[in-house]
């Protein structure tokens, strides 16, 4: 938004082209129009030398609002465009990585079960290919890393 500072700055751009002279009610009807279309000094300065650069036409605050709706329309689309353009992108880079991970799924061979837990156990009484447990108090029963002395003794008969 801008100020009347900002405002009088924006002006002195205009009068740098067309001469002309401002009184009090000017800059005030400059100010009003540019809270309504919602300038910024940059974009608004940018309309004034776009204004005059391409036309011969007196300039008009509508000639400022105008512009900058139409450049702010051109900048939403390209963003939008944007967006899209990196959205395809990413979509194609989750395909491809999804194709690479059931790649690597189907080249894996499950797991060979560990020798320690080919046979049942006698003393916990683990199943083939379970590993050895430990009764727990309050929980199920907790998996053992290692397997009890009397499973390895089946084991290696
Ligand atoms: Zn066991």
């Amino acid at each position: 938004m801008m100020d009347s500072q900002q405002v009088r700055q924006l002006l002195a751009v205009v009068i740098a082209y067309d001469n002309r002279k401002l009184a009090d009610a000017n800059i005030l009807a400059w100010t009003e129009a540019a809270r309504r279309g919602r300038w910024t000094l940059a974009e608004a300065v940018d309309a004034v030398h776009e204004h005059y650069a391409s036309q011969s036409v007196w300039l008009m605050p509508g000639h400022v609002s105008a512009t900058i709706r139409a450049r702010r329309q051109d900048l939403a689309q390209r963003e939008q465009a944007g967006y899209q353009i990196a959205a395809a992108a990413e979509v194609r880079e989750l395909v491809a990585g999804v194709g690479r991970h059931v790649d690597d799924v189907a080249e894996h061979e499950p797991a060979p079960v560990p020798s320690k837990w080919r046979s049942a156990c006698p003393h916990c009484h683990a199943g083939p290919g379970a590993p050895c447990v430990r009764p727990s108090r309050d929980a199920a029963p907790v998996a053992l890393a290692n397997v009890h002395p009397s499973r390895l003794n089946v084991a290696a008969s």
